[in-house]
C-alpha cells in the first residue's frame, strides 16, 4: 500500500483510502465569490484544496472541503450557455431526455438554475405535462407549464409529492458532499412511485486531466471530479444505467438510468420490517413468559452473567428483584455483577448446595455443553429454559435448531 495512503471514505464508493492527488494549496472560491471590487477580490477568504483520488473507483475530490464555505444563497451559479458546441451538447441532451418520456410526462430538474433546460424540454414536448424546476437561488418565472421552486429538492419528501417521470441534475451532483447518498435516497423514494422514474445525470468529466496534465479543473466549489468510472460507479447506486455517453469534446459525462432499488436490497428491506415487527412482539412475550415464572414462585437461576446472558436480562427486563440469583461456568467472573442490574455472579458450584426449580440458559448454542457440564457436577434443576422464537421454552421437550 501506498504509505501516503490516507483514512478518508470515498463520497462515490466508500472505499476507506484516498491517495494524494493534487495538493491546490489555499486559493479563493473561483466561480460563486463574485467579489464587487478589486479590493474585495484580493480579500477573499482563503480555501483548501487538498484533492485526493480513490484507488478503487478512480474518483478525484477535495478531502477539505465543506458545503458551508461556498455561498449557494447569495450567488446563483452563472452557466455560459451560449457557446456553439456547448449548444450543440444542450441541444441533444435535451432531445435524448424529451424522447424517452411518456405523453404528458412530470418532469423534476434540480438546481435548474435559470431552468433553460428544463423549459427546453417543456417546448420540444409542446409544454404537454408538468415541469418544475428546483434552485434555492434562481427563481425564474414561472409559466406555460413550467414551475419553478426557490428551495432544496428533498428526495425524501419531494418524489412523493411530485410522482415524476423524469428527473433531471445537471452540474449539481460535484457540487455535494454526499451525492451517493442524495441518489440512493432517490432511488429509495423512486421505489414507491406505480411507475418508472428516469433520472439524467451530467457532470464535468476529468478523463482528459489524465492524458493532459492540465490543474484548471480543480476548484473549490466543485468537491467532486468524476472520471467516466467513477461517474459510472455512482450511477450504478441510483439503478439501471440505460444510456451513459460524453459530450462537450468528452468534457462532461452524462448517464439515463431507471431509478430503481436491486431486488435482493427490496427483499432484504420487507424481511427487516417483519424482524423489527417480530421484535416488538418477542420482548413483550419473553417478557411475559418471565412475569409468569415469577408468579409460579419457581426457583429460578440464569447461566451466565455478562455479554449476552446480560443482554437477555436487559431486553426482558430480569431485574435483580425478580431474578436474584445468576451463576457462570467461568470461576473468575465470580464476584462480579451484571451489568445495570447488579446481581452479583456466582460460581456455578453456588447450585449444588440448593433445590433449583428453573434454570435459563440465555446462550442457546452454549445449552448443550451447559447441560453437559450440570450433569457431571450434579446440579438437576427441574427444568432448562431458552429463549426461542418470542418464548421460553423447554430445552428437552420442545422443539429448537440447539439440540446436540
Ligand atoms: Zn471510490
Amino acid at each position: 500500500m501506498s504509505p501516503v495512503a490516507r483514512p478518508v471514505r470515498c463520497p462515490v464508493c466508500a472505499y476507506s483510502l484516498g491517495v494524494p492527488f493534487f495538493d491546490g494549496g489555499m486559493q479563493a472560491l473561483a466561480t460563486l465569490g463574485w467579489p464587487a471590487s478589486a479590493a474585495e477580490a484580493r480579500a477573499m477568504q482563503r480555501l483548501p484544496h487538498d484533492f485526493l483520488q480513490c484507488p478503487a473507483c478512480s474518483h478525484v475530490w477535495n478531502s477539505a472541503f465543506t458545503y458551508e464555505a461556498v455561498p449557494y444563497r447569495n450567488n446563483p451559479n452563472r452557466m455560459f450557455n451560449t457557446g456553439s458546441t456547448w449548444k450543440g451538447h444542450l441541444a441533444e441532451t435535451r432531445d435524448l431526455v424529451s424522447t424517452v418520456l411518456p405523453d404528458r410526462p412530470t418532469v423534476i430538474d434540480i438546481g435548474c438554475g435559470e431552468g433553460h433546460f428544463l423549459r427546453g424540454i417543456a417546448e420540444a414536448r409542446g409544454r404537454e405535462g408538468r415541469f418544475i424546476g428546483f434552485d434555492p437561488n434562481a427563481s425564474p418565472e414561472t409559466g406555460q407549464g413550467v414551475d419553478f421552486e426557490a428551495r432544496l429538492f428533498d428526495p425524501l419528501i419531494d418524489m412523493g409529492a411530485f410522482a415524476p417521470d423524469a428527473v433531471v441534475i445537471r452540474h449539481v451532483l460535484e457540487h455535494l458532499t454526499e451525492p451517493a447518498a442524495f441518489l440512493e435516497q432517490l432511488a429509495w423514494r423512486a421505489q414507491d412511485i406505480d411507475k418508472p422514474c428516469l433520472l439524467f445525470a451530467e457532470t464535468p468529466c476529468i478523463d482528459r486531466v489524465f492524458e493532459t496534465g492540465r490543474l484548471a479543473d480543480f476548484f473549490f466549489e466543485h468537491m467532486s471530479h468524476f472520471t467516466t468510472a467513477s461517474f459510472t460507479a455512482l450511477m450504478k447506486r441510483a439503478g439501471q444505467v440505460r444510456v451513459l455517453a460524453h459530450g462537450y469534446d468528452r468534457e462532461v459525462v452524462y448517464a439515463l438510468v431507471e431509478l430503481g432499488v436491486p431486488e435482493e436490497v427490496r427483499a432484504r428491506t420487507r424481511a427487516t420490517e417483519a424482524f423489527a415487527v417480530g421484535a416488538v412482539a418477542s420482548r413483550a412475550s419473553v417478557r411475559a413468559d418471565l412475569d409468569a415464572l415469577v408468579a409460579s414462585g419457581a426457583k429460578v437461576a440464569i447461566w451466565g452473567g455478562t455479554g449476552k446472558a446480560a443482554a437477555f436480562m436487559h431486553q426482558f427486563g430480569a431485574d435483580a428483584d425478580r431474578f436474584p440469583l445468576v451463576v457462570d461456568s467461568d470461576p473468575e467472573k465470580a464476584g462480579s455483577f451484571v451489568p445495570g442490574f447488579g446481581q452479583e455472579i456466582r460460581f456455578r458450584d453456588a447450585l449444588k448446595d440448593m433445590t433449583v426449580d428453573v434454570v435459563i440458559i440465555p446462550t442457546q448454542w452454549r445449552a448443550k455443553d451447559i447441560i453437559g457440564e450440570m450433569e457431571r457436577e450434579g446440579i438437576r434443576p427441574g427444568r432448562v429454559l431458552i429463549e426461542h422464537q418470542g418464548r421460553l421454552i423447554d430445552f428437552h421437550a420442545d422443539a429448537h435448531p440447539y439440540r446436540p
